[in-house]
C-alpha cells in the first residue's frame, strides 16, 4: 500500500534500510551518555542545519512528539499571554493548550478551509509574549506564507515568534532570523515512523525560559528548556531519548541533502500543480477557497461529494490510500499528502486511479 495519508505517512524510501542498520549496530542498547550517542545527535543536528538552513543562534532539541512541544512552549515561554492564528483543528488545539496550562491565550480564527486575508492588518495586543502560527494546517489544508510570518516579527519585534511546521517540513523555507521557536515531528514530511519531535529554539527562548524559572513562574520539572540546553552542550538529552529515531532522522536528512533542498522543493511544487489542477478540474472535489496562494503545498484538503471511504475502497484495490477529512469531516473531505517520499510517477498513478 502506498500511503498518501497526512501523518503517519508513507515512509521515505531509505527509511527501512536505515532502521535495519540501526538494529545491526545495536543502537537500541547504546547508552545516551556514550560517545556513540553524542556522535549520532551531532550528525543529525548538522544535517538538519544544512537541509533547513538553521543558524547557530538556534538549538535543536528532541522530544517525543509535537504535541509535547505545544505543552513545553507554555511552560517555558509564556508568563501569561500568547496569540494564535487559528485556521483549523491543530492550530486550535495549540491555543487550547494555553488554557489547559492556565495561561491567557488569545486567537484570531478563520473558518476551516479559508486563509488569513490581510494578515498584516490583524491587531495583536501589545503585551503579547509569543505569537503562534501553524504554517501548514494539516486539518484544513491552509498555509501561511513564510514572508507573512517574517513581516509579523518586524511589526512585533518584542514578541517571540513561534511556528508549527509539523506537516510543512522539509518543503517550508523559514527565515530563522525572524523565527524564535519552531517544531515538527517526523511521521509526516520526513517519512519516518512516529515517536520523535524536533524543537528548534533560539537564545531569546532560552533566556525567557531561564527568567520564568528564576521567577518561579514555571512549575515544570521535566519540561525545562534549561535542562535541554545544559545537556545539548555535550550533545546529550535530559532523559533517555528515541536514539534509533534520532539516528534514522540524521540518515534520511543526509539522503535529502544529497538530493538537495532546491530539488525537493521543485519536485514538491511540480506534484502540487498536478494534484491541484486535477482536484480543481474534477466536479466531485471542491476547495473552499479560490485563493491558490493559501492552499497547502504539502497536504491538500478539499470537500468531496463521494464519501472518502468509498474513494478509498477503489484506491485500496490499486494499492493506494488517501486520508479522509479531519474529525467530523471524515467522509466529507479528502486529504492527500504531497511529501518527498512520493515521486512524480507515483503521484501521476494515483491521479489516474482517482
Ligand atoms: C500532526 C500534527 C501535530 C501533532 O503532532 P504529533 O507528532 O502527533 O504530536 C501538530 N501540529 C500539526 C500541524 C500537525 O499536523
Amino acid at each position: 500500500m502506498f500511503y498518501f495519508t497526512v501523518g503517519p505517512s508513507q515512509l521515505y524510501p531509505t527509511c527501512t534500510k536505515h532502521y535495519q542498520d540501526a538494529f545491526n549496530q545495536q543502537l537500541g542498547s547504546v547508552s545516551h551518555r556514550s560517545e556513540t550517542f553524542r556522535k549520532i545527535y551531532q550528525h543529525t543536528d548538522e544535517q538538519l542545519r544544512i537541509l533547513m538552513n538553521i543558524p547557530s543562534s538556534h538549538r535543536i532539541f528532541f522530544t517525543a512528539s509535537a504535541t509535547e512541544i505545544w505543552e513545553r512552549i507554555f511552560f517555558n515561554l509564556v508568563r501569561r499571554t500568547s496569540f494564535h492564528f487559528v485556521q483549523g483543528a491543530f492550530s486550535k488545539k495549540f491555543y487550547d493548550f494555553g488554557k489547559l496550562t492556565a495561561k491567557q491565550p488569545e486567537k484570531y480564527q478563520v473558518p476551516d478551509g479559508l486563509g488569513f486575508e490581510h494578515l498584516q492588518h490583524i491587531a495583536i495586543p501589545d503585551e503579547t509574549e509569543i505569537i503562534c502560527f501553524t504554517q501548514n494546517e494539516t486539518s484544513s489544508g491552509i498555509r501561511v506564507e513564510e514572508n507573512e510570518i517574517a513581516a509579523v516579527k518586524e511589526r512585533y519585534p518584542n514578541a517571540l515568534i513561534c511556528c508549527d511546521i509539523v506537516s510543512a517540513v522539509p518543503y517550508v523555507n523559514l527565515d530563522y532570523s525572524k523565527i524564535d521557536c519552531s517544531f515538527f515531528s517526523v511521521q509526516k514530511g520526513m517519512g519516518m515512523p512516529p515517536g520523535l519531535g524536533v524543537w528548534i529554539v533560539n537564545e531569546a527562548c532560552l533566556s525567557k525560559a531561564t527568567q520564568l524559572e528564576q521567577e518561579g513562574v514555571m512549575n515544570a520539572a521535566h519540561f525545562r528548556l534549561s535542562a535541554f540546553e545544559k545537556n545539548y552542550r555535550t550533545y546529550e538529552t535530559p532523559s533517555t531519548p528515541n536514539t534509533m529515531a534520532i539516528y534514522v532522522l540524521g540518515k534520511i536528512v543526509e539522503d535529502m541533502n544529497r538530493t538537495g533542498i532546491k530539488t525537493i522543493r521543485q519536485e514538491t511544487e511540480e506534484k502540487f500543480e498536478r494534484l491541484y489542477s486535477f482536484l480543481q478540474g474534477d466536479e466531485r472535489f471542491q476547495f473552499r477557497t479560490d485563493v491558490k496562494e493559501v492552499i497547502s503545498r504539502t497536504t491538500l484538503v478539499c470537500d468531496t461529494t463521494v464519501p472518502a471511504s468509498a474513494l478509498n475502497q477503489k484506491l485500496n484495490a490499486q494499492g493506494f490510500h488517501i486520508a479522509g477529512g479531519y474529525g467530523e469531516e471524515k467522509n466529507k473531505q479528502i486529504r492527500i499528502a504531497n511529501f518527498p517520499s512520493c515521486d512524480v510517477e507515483t503521484m501521476t498513478k494515483l491521479l489516474k486511479v482517482l
